[in-house]
């Protein structure tokens, strides 16, 4: 497809989906994001042999939140290889992003890495591995995104360290199992820190643009991943990314993909394109409403999913 054709497609889909605001909930229970205005809406697209689109609220920058646990998950694989899934699992959970349920059963090593507990664990090993965890992150996503100016924003990170009591019990109790090395006042810094990256859905189509291209970042032409680090993670993405409704986000979009509670949501076509939509109102599994509406139009009118 033509970047012309691409061009096409987002903007009927932009205009299809618009009508959806107020369909959804703005995420409340981390004060600073429940001041977002609800009625934002950007798409961007990046195709890996050079189209690109952006519409809508494509440049303006909110708080990626889940979708950290995929750049992190990377730091860390990187490092530890196969060990990691000593620490965590790689099956759905079924359950909310932030259950405490399956934990005691399982003996404190989480499902995968993409609810929180499995995030916690991750986030627990990078500080393992960085003497500086919080500007190792940073450093990471800029260098994918080439995009020296991604920054932290402060002010959510400290309104979610004031309510981090759930993630603060996830880490305890995975602690007590032997599952989290580090001081869990520390951990939950860094982990607040991880998810109040700013970044605009142009920077997170762009930071996703190495999995579309088998590991090895386009911009720079730099190996991140092997090739089956790569397409693992995405086998993980394509299963768990979207917590409870991962197996519908399947059956509906067909790409492995993250989401936030920010109300961003960025996914892949393997070998062709990656594109990241926001808008924060979410449904009532903490996933974009509008965005997964957009992307369900997308593989549909592209004809292309990984399936
Ligand atoms: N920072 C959020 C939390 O830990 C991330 C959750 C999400 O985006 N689903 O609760």
């Amino acid at each position: 497809m033509t970047q012309e054709t691409y061009h096409k497609v987002i903007d009927r889909i932009y205009r299809e989906v618009l009508p959806y605001h107020g369909r959804g909930k703005v995420a409340d229970y981390i004060p600073a994001l429940s001041e977002v205005d609800p009625r934002q809406y950007g798409i961007a697209l990046e195709t890996l042999d050079g189209a690109t689109v952006a519409k809508g609220d494509a440049s303006t920058c909110f708080s990626i939140q889940s979708i950290s646990k995929v750049f992190t998950f990377a730091m860390v694989v990187r490092h530890l290889g196969e060990k990691i899934w000593e620490s965590v699992g790689r099956e759905p959970s079924g359950n909310p992003f932030n259950s405490l349920v399956q934990l005691e059963h399982e003996k404190g090593i989480p499902r995968n890495p993409f609810i929180n507990a499995g995030a916690l664990v991750i986030t627990d090993r990078l500080i393992d591995i960085y003497p500086r965890p919080k500007e190792a992150i940073l450093d990471f996503v800029r260098e994918l995104c080439g995009n020296n100016d991604i920054y932290y924003d402060r002010r959510v990170a400290v309104s979610e360290r004031e309510h981090a009591d759930r993630n603060m019990a996830l880490a305890y109790f995975m602690k007590s199992f032997g599952n989290i090395h580090n001081d869990v006042d520390t951990l939950i810094d860094v982990y607040c820190h991880q998810c109040s990256i700013a970044m605009n859905c142009i920077d997170l189509a762009r930071s996703f643009k190495f999995l579309a291209h088998r590991g090895v970042n386009p911009i720079d032409g730099k190996r991140i991943l092997t090739e089956s680090q790569a397409k693992r993670l995405g086998a993980v993405m394509a299963t768990c990314g979207f917590y409870d409704e991962s197996g519908d986000f399947a059956f509906r979009v067909g790409l492995p993909g993250k989401s936030g509670v920010g109300g961003g949501i960025v996914a892949y076509l393997p070998g062709k394109l990656s594109i990241a939509v926001w808008s924060p109102e979410l449904d009532s599994h903490g996933n974009s409403l509008m965005g997964i509406e957009t992307l369900e139009r997308f593989t549909t009118d592209i004809s292309s999913s990984i399936f």
